[in-house]
Order: C-alpha cells, then sequence, then structure tokens
C-alpha cells in the first residue's frame, strides 16, 4: 500500500510536504518514507495532516463508566476509589469484553492507536480464577474489535496495603502469591498477535510485598516483556512505605531489580530527589496521566528533572475521564508552568514524542514515528475544515496541534495498515451505542 501525504509529521515533530509512505501490508510496517516525493499514480493521496498514531500507555478501561459520576463532589483519591471498586464488583467476562471494546473504540476515534491496558479485575467475584483465562480474552478480543494494538499489562495484586489484608472488594484481583500470578501469565503467550503483546505490572508497593515485587522483575526479565506499577501517586503511598520499609517506593522497586528500559513508573507524581535520580540512572519510562491526576487532585510530577535525569515520560488516560491525547500531552507542559512559574519547561517535539515513540516503547513495541520498521500506526488530522486550525501555517501548525488541537479533529485512523476509522466514523463499532449500552449493564 502507498499513501502520498499531502503533509506529514515527521520525527522531530517537522511538518513536511509531499510525502509518501510504503506500507507493507502482510507485515503491517512501514517499508519507507520519501520526503518531497511526486504522487505515484498508484497511490491513496491523503489530504489534511498525517501523524504517527498515540499511546495511550495506561488505561483501566472499566473505569470509562464512572466519567461523570464521580467528578463534581468532595473526596479524594480514596472516596473515587471506593466508588471504582463498585463498578469492578459488577464486571463479568461479557459485560468487560463490551465495556472495553466500546471505550477502546473511542479511543482509536480520539487518535490512540496503542492501548497499555492495566489489567487486574482477573478474578471471578469470590476471588476464584477462571479456568478459561476469560476476562483476558475478554480485553484481548475487545482490542481485536475495536481494532486498537493492545499490550495487556497482567497485574500482580496480592495485599489490600502495606501490611494489611485484603478487602473483601479486593478478591478478585489477587492471585494469592507471586508464583501463582507467574503461573497464570505463563498461560497468556497464546493471545499474542501482530498487534497483541503480553505485559507484566505490579500493582503498586501498596498491594505487593518487596519480595513479591522481586519475584514478579524476574518473571518479566526472564520472558522480555515490559513491566509497568504504579509509583508514588499519592504522598499516603510514600508515608506508608517509609513507615514499612524505611524506603520509597521507588527504591523498594530498584533492590527489587525491577527497574530497566522496559519498566514504566506509572505516575510518579511525588518522588523525592533520589527516586528521579534512580528512575533516569536505569532509563525507565515514567507514565503521566495528567487528566486524571488533576481530577483525583494527586499532583504535579517532576517531568522537567525525570526527563534531565534519563528518564523518559509518556501519556495515558488512565480513568479516562477525557479521552484525548492532545489534552494530555500539552497538560504535561501546562501544569509544569502552574506548579514552576515558568514557561518552555518541554518544547512542542518533547511533547509529540511523549505521545508518541515514548508510549510505543514503554508498551514494547517499535512505533509512534513515520520512518522505516515501525509500525504503521497513523492518525490523519482534519486540519483545513476544523475552525481551531484556521489561520495557521506550516511554521505554527504542529503546536496548534499539540496546544489547541482535540481528539475531534482526527479524521481518520489507521493500526497495522488497516484503516480502522474513515471519515469520523468507526469501521468496526458504532462507539456511541457501544458505550451507551456497555455503561447502562454495569451503572446501576
Ligand atoms: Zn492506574
Amino acid at each position: 500500500m502507498r499513501l502520498w501525504c499531502e503533509r506529514a509529521i515527521l520525527p522531530g515533530a517537522t511538518l513536511t510536504r509531499g510525502v509518501l509512505i510504503e506500507i507493507n501490508g502482510d507485515t503491517g510496517l512501514i517499508e519507507s518514507v520519501s520526503a518531497g516525493a511526486a504522487c505515484p499514480a498508484d497511490a491513496q493521496v491523503i489530504d489534511g495532516v498525517v501523524l504517527p498514531g498515540c499511546a495511550n500507555a495506561h488505561s483501566h478501561a472499566f473505569h470509562r463508566a464512572l466519567r461523570g459520576r464521580t467528578h463534581g463532589g468532595l473526596g479524594d483519591f480514596w472516596t473515587w476509589r471506593s466508588q471504582m471498586y463498585q463498578v469492578a464488583a459488577r464486571l463479568d467476562p461479557s459485560n468487560y469484553e463490551a465495556l472495553a471494546t466500546a471505550v477502546f473504540a473511542e479511543m482509536v476515534l480520539a487518535g490512540y492507536t496503542v492501548v497499555g491496558e492495566f489489567h487486574y479485575v482477573h478474578h471471578d467475584g469470590d476471588g476464584r480464577p477462571y479456568g478459561d483465562d476469560a476476562m483476558e480474552r475478554a480485553i484481548v478480543t475487545a482490542a481485536a474489535r475495536a481494532g486498537i494494538r493492545l499490550t495487556l499489562l497482567d497485574a500482580c495484586y496480592l495485599n489490600g496495603g502495606i501490611g494489611v489484608a485484603l478487602q473483601e472488594e479486593q478478591r478478585r484481583f489477587c492471585d494469592g502469591s507471586a508464583e501463582r500470578w507467574a503461573n497464570r501469565v505463563s498461560g497468556l503467550g497464546s493471545m499474542t498477535g501482530p498487534t497483541v503483546r503480553i505485559g507484566s505490572a505490579i500493582h503498586s508497593v501498596r498491594a505487593v510485598d518487596p519480595a513479591a515485587c522481586a519475584e514478579v522483575a524476574v518473571f518479566a526479565k526472564r520472558h522480555s516483556m515490559v513491566l509497568h506499577a504504579h509509583v508514588s501517586e499519592q504522598p499516603a503511598e510514600n508515608t506508608a512505605c517509609l513507615d514499612a520499609y524505611g524506603k520509597s517506593p521507588v527504591a523498594i522497586l530498584a533492590e527489587a531489580d525491577a527497574l530497566s528500559d522496559r519498566f514504566t513508573a506509572v505516575h510518579a507524581t511525588h518522588l523525592q530527589p533520589d527516586d528521579v535520580a534512580v528512575l533516569g540512572r536505569h532509563h525507565c519510562v515514567c507514565c503521566f496521566c495528567p487528566t486524571t491526576e488533576r481530577d483525583l487532585a494527586d499532583g504535579i510530577g517532576p517531568s522537567v528533572d525525570l526527563l534531565d535525569s534519563g528518564a523518559a515520560i509518556c501519556i495515558g488516560s488512565d480513568q479516562h475521564g477525557v479521552i484525548d491525547p492532545f489534552e494530555e500531552m500539552r497538560a504535561v507542559e501546562l501544569n509544569t508552568r502552574l506548579s514552576t512559574l515558568q514557561r518552555g519547561n518541554h518544547s512542542v517535539p518533547a511533547l509529540f514524542e511523549m505521545a508518541t515513540m515514548a508510549g510505543y516503547r514503554s508498551l514494547g513495541w517499535h512505533g509512534g514515528a513515520l520512518a522505516p520498521y515501525q509500525v504503521a500506526d497513523l492518525v490523519v488530522i482534519d486540519d483545513q475544515r476544523s475552525p481551531r486550525f484556521a489561520g495557521s501555517d506550516d511554521e505554527s501548525l504542529v503546536a496548534s496541534l499539540v496546544f489547541g488541537g482535540t481528539s475531534s479533529d482526527v479524521r481518520d485512523v489507521m493500526v497495522g495498515g488497516k484503516w480502522i476509522v474513515r471519515s469520523r466514523v468507526h469501521q468496526q463499532v458504532d462507539a456511541v451505542a457501544a458505550l451507551s449500552e456497555a455503561i447502562g449493564s454495569v451503572i446501576r
């Protein structure tokens, strides 16, 4: 397949005219990218602006059901969490698949082409395993139906808190031991495919003790899996960790040998300078989820210090109060302006990289750039018919997209060389109807 793009955003966030992209339909990879090329007779001509697809590196699909139902009142992360548990208790393989399909379809329409689903509802309501990995199959099937690339991050979750037994509503998150978690995840290999990978996760140092963290880290390395963990989202997590172990969550994970360039620290909000240095030294990725972190009054992570130390930053929509990669990417800069009283903390190319290449790396894929050997995941922005871009020129368009663009400006989306969204219509799922029905079935 050959696409001739009127304009495309090439590595370095440079807007380039007349770009020919050749895609291998069998592998779903980009074979070549030629700038300033003439348009061959057999090429599909793409008007608008073509950019690499965005990566949503942290998702809990079922949290989407809470949108609009938890944001208006008082309370904090912990009161939100108890509302979230009520929805988790109602999930079964059938409604989980339906809800995830609809949410993944919303993501693709918004310009996300890969998702990291941080998955911990893997047991039934009584805490028993589904013998046929039904909940994991539900997520994998949902991603295929919605046409999104998936890394299923299966999370180990053992305790209700540090030194705290599991609560009743947390039983379905728990395998009982890291060894049993590993045995179950070992069986998921058959679900991998051209657009599906299995990754691993430590839910948090609240839910997984240091010895079990080490077991998960060994398993992830042995199976060449990416490893994610929630890290220091809340000050209370740091306090509990210091009280119990005399160390920060990052220090616990470092001692467990969990940190590497295949490790992603999700949130990484309340870090001490030593934590930042350790994450940087191991070239970890940190996944910021700004729309969630501001909704839950979590705080603002040290994005500049992390990048300076050698870590990378990617983005995730986490609880899905908002599904919009442009909103997440600009928020990393705009939140930093509010906390530092300074502008220009992150350049436009740096923000663009957070939403694309860094997220693909976090999820274990070569993608997020219009370049050879990358997965053929791309998005087309309908800038000519959007009032948000009226008056932009080639110089200002990429910054307009990062600081003023929205998910509504996405017109077409390709994943693995296949068009999933054309002219703003999802080709496989009626997202609005699917969301309404799926959310209605879990909210009572
Ligand atoms: Zn999360």
